[in-house]
């Protein structure tokens, strides 16, 4: 991987106040150099130079966060890390539009098809003429960077998101497991995530 490549620029282009049923929470909408290249942070108190805020990077699931299905966990991880960023000094969710780990959303829908006949995540993206996972955080460590954070406390059970963002120059200081309570539905969707994707998921 070219390395100046991936060292890719955004800044913030609007701030708006958003408060949410979670508490207080600032908007900002931070833009990259490239046309697909946007994202939202929503973000909890003071960021303090120097300090490490927690951080959760979500990929957009319009099923998952906004119908609330319970084929993935996305919600799920999304309210807890709501949840316990309004607790913490500070804290942002940086949400980056990249439905379906990367391919959009309805070759997910095609893929849901899929696995209504027995694949499971990454062999019905496969078989669709993707990667298992095309996601790329290099976008987000420079969305972090715009926002002033080069070190985080990441909620994440993901090791290639803490590879690529420290990668990105975006230190991961400590990592915080994402852990929330699902229901039966999507646990053949986590222990693909475990087995194939190398997350990091005991007891499953
Ligand atoms: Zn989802």
């Amino acid at each position: 991987m070219k390395r100046s490549k991936r060292q890719g620029k955004a800044r913030v282009v609007a701030r708006a106040v958003l408060p949410t049923r979670f508490g207080p929470f600032s908007i900002a909408g931070i833009k990259g150099r490239g046309p697909d290249e946007e994202a939202v942070a929503i973000q909890h108190g003071r960021l303090k130079p120097g300090t490490a805020p927690l951080v959760r990077i979500h990929s957009q699931c319009l099923t998952g966060d906004v119908f609330m299905s319970e084929r993935c966990d996305c919600r799920a991880q999304l309210e807890l890390s709501l949840r316990k960023i309004a607790k913490a000094r500070s804290g942002i969710v940086l949400y980056l539009p990249q439905e379906g780990r990367g391919i959009g959303l309805i070759n997910k829908v095609k893929a849901y098809e899929l696995q209504d006949e027995g694949l499971d995540t990454v062999e019905a993206n496969r078989q669709l003429g993707f990667a298992a996972d095309s996601r790329d955080y290099d976008f987000a460590a420079a969305a972090l960077k715009a926002l002033g954070v080069r070190r985080v406390r990441l909620l994440s059970n993901n090791p290639d998101k803490i590879n690529q963002l420290e990668r990105g120059g975006v230190r991961v200081v400590e990592r915080i497991p994402c852990r929330p309570r699902t229901s039966h539905h999507s646990r053949a969707y986590l222990r693909t995530k475990k087995q194939k994707l190398g997350h990091i998921l005991a007891g499953l």
